[in-house]
């Protein structure tokens, strides 16, 4: 039995666009049936927004009041439940799926393909190692289920399609286990764009000096409608908090515009902006890395410099 199933991730009510790139990796699997399922308090938007991809064969929704705030925790065992009609249960490699899929894999009773970034058959995957130094051909057993993490920088989002496919209610099948519970979401990136789905981001490194210094990056990001990041040195000094960090220990992020303001460009940092469209870097020092995967590079004052292009746009 050959059938994938795709863990959606979504809030508020909207669909995250990881859940769409999550299934561009799965067309590359070659087989035909394809399911969505989506874990919700009420998911009936959610589960409209999935039906209408292009390639999704059916979308399970499974209603709970638990799934008001899903943890890793409460689902894994429902994917637990569902594993037995799937050869593939596939989920996005951002926060959420990192948390909940390796949880499901050791359910199932099988490891996890982590940061697939190429599918090359049914069962071989490529994927970045060494902070994206070098790329590992694996290959997992035929006679197990694949439990496995889609890089959502290395795919665009499928598209909607014609039509929209059958969504079928589930009843929940697994019960709390009572060891974790949501306390509270706390989030410090401010209100623009999510970072890890932007289009735009604007970055800012050691350079920034500040939380208050923070304020070009952040009045830059609002003119431009884009995502706030910062490199780990930004955020080790305590200027920007942690979940905005870019970079090998932080996002891996593809938007269409990234600006690397006063970050020197260090390959960890690099990791994190592999995929990204167009690269502007903004940094005194004429030698530093950055100018070497920049497409468009400003020398100078950062200080001088940003606020000079925010009066500009
Ligand atoms: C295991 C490991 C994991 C790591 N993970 C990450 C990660 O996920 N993300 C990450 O970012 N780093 C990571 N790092 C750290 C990384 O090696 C670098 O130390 C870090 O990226 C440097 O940050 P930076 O570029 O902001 O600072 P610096 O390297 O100090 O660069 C600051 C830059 O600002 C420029 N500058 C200074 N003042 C101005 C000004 N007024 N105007 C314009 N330019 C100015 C300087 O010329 C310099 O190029 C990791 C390191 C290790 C060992």
């Amino acid at each position: 039995m050959a059938r994938v199933l795709i863990i959606a991730q979504h809030e508020d009510g909207a669909l995250n666009p990881a859940t769409a790139k999550t299934l561009a990796g799965a067309k590359g699997l070659g087989i035909a049936d394809i399911d969505i399922a989506v874990f919700a308090e009420s998911g009936a938007g959610v589960a409209q927004q999935a039906s209408r991809l292009d390639g999704v064969t059916r979308v399970l929704m499974i209603e709970h009041a638990d799934f008001a705030h899903p943890t890793a925790a409460r689902i894994a065992p429902e994917i637990k439940a569902l594993a037995d009609d799937y050869s593939h249960i596939l989920g996005p490699s951002t926060t959420f799926g990192r948390d909940l899929m390796p949880r499901a894999a050791a359910l199932i009773g099988v490891g996890q393909v982590s940061d697939v970034q190429e599918v090359l058959d049914s069962h071989t995957f490529k994927r970045p190692i060494y902070a994206g130094n070098a790329i590992v051909t694996v290959k997992a057993p035929a006679d197990q289920t694949v439990v496995a993490t889609i890089r959502s920088a290395s795919y665009s989002a499928a598209a909607e399609g014609d039509s929209a496919c059958e969504v079928e209610t589930r009843e929940a099948a697994a019960s709390d286990p009572g060891h974790t519970r949501f306390v509270n979401l706390e989030t410090g990136g401010g209100d623009g764009p999510d970072l890890q789905t932007a289009d735009r981001v604007v970055s800012g490194g050691r350079a920034m000096g500040s939380s208050e210094g923070f304020d070009v990056i952040y009045s830059f990001a609002k003119k431009l409608g884009a995502a706030v990041g910062a490199s780990r040195a930004a955020v080790d000094a305590g200027y920007v908090p942690n979940e905005l960090q870019v970079g090998q220990t932080g996002k891996i992020i593809a938007p269409e515009l990234y600006f690397a303001i006063g970050i020197s460009g260090a390959i960890q940092h690099l990791t994190g902006i592999k995929d990204a469209g167009t690269i502007v870097a903004i940094n005194k020092d004429a030698e530093a890395p950055i100018f070497e995967v920049a497409d468009y590079g400003l020398v100078g004052d950062l200080f001088e410099i940003v606020p000079e292009l925010e009066k500009l746009i």
